[in-house]
């Protein structure tokens, strides 16, 4: 694998933002999404040369990685984006800015727990699986109403929106998976009156399909490969 440099992520970065702009300026929604530098793959050397090229926002898929990588940025902001383990879920709670992958009522719960016992509130994105692949997490698109209901009731979470994962491989597919989760989010908004939740957010667009992702409305786009490369 040729090596990750400070030449090369700095790079990447203004390819990526070209992109952005132009698939932004096509879109009938006109949105330039947060970049979300997916970092759980490189150390802490290479979240250096992001931070050089502007991004501020990061992403980790688990719990120890985002201590680390938090201790060693504390000014940044970390997302989780990994799936949920109970378990660990004291080390995410607090530090992560925003937590992604929130994937069924028992999650939900437990984070509920813990950001009262930090005294705070932890901002969280449902996860749904548009695709209804099998592989997948997230709630089935059917289920997000009762969990949304649930949500109204947990004073220390506040939900900013919904995010989801496209199958891999084809960019139709893809877009029809990021066009479903927001008519989804457009659908439950409209019925939505809860002060805690507020789905403004769709979390959807990885390295290989973010541009249909932003054809579709998406406010933050999470790519590791096409960053650190
Ligand atoms: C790894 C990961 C990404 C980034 O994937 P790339 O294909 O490297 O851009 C985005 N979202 C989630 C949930 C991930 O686990």
């Amino acid at each position: 694998m040729p090596e990750i440099t400070r030449e090369s992520v700095s790079a990447n970065i203004a390819g990526i933002r070209r992109t952005i702009a132009e698939a932004a300026s096509a879109s009938e929604f006109g949105i330039e999404p947060l970049l979300v530098a997916v970092s759980k793959t490189v150390g802490i050397e290479e979240v250096a040369f992001a931070i050089e090229a502007g991004i501020h926002d990061f992403g980790e898929n688990r719990a120890d990685e985002l201590v680390r990588k938090h201790a060693a940025y504390p000014e940044e902001n970390w997302h989780f984006i990994g799936r949920i383990q109970t378990n660990k879920l004291k080390d995410v709670v607090g530090r992560a800015c925003l937590i992604h992958s929130v994937a069924s009522i028992h999650a939900l719960d437990e984070i509920q727990k813990r950001a009262s016992r930090l005294g705070i509130v932890q901002p969280i994105l449902l996860e749904v699986n548009v695709s209804g692949e099998e592989s997948k997490d997230g709630f089935a698109p059917a289920a997000l109403p009762e969990a949304i209901a649930h949500c109204g009731q947990l004073e220390s979470v506040e939900v900013r929106g919904l995010m989801t994962m496209a199958p891999l491989g084809d960019a139709s597919v893809a877009r029809a998976t990021f066009h479903g989760l927001r008519r989804l989010r457009d659908e439950l908004r409209a019925g939505c009156t809860s002060e805690n939740v507020k789905l403004d957010e769709l979390s959807m667009g990885m390295s290989q399909d973010f541009p249909q992702a932003i054809a579709e409305g998406a406010t933050i786009i999470r790519l590791g490969r096409s960053v650190f490369s």
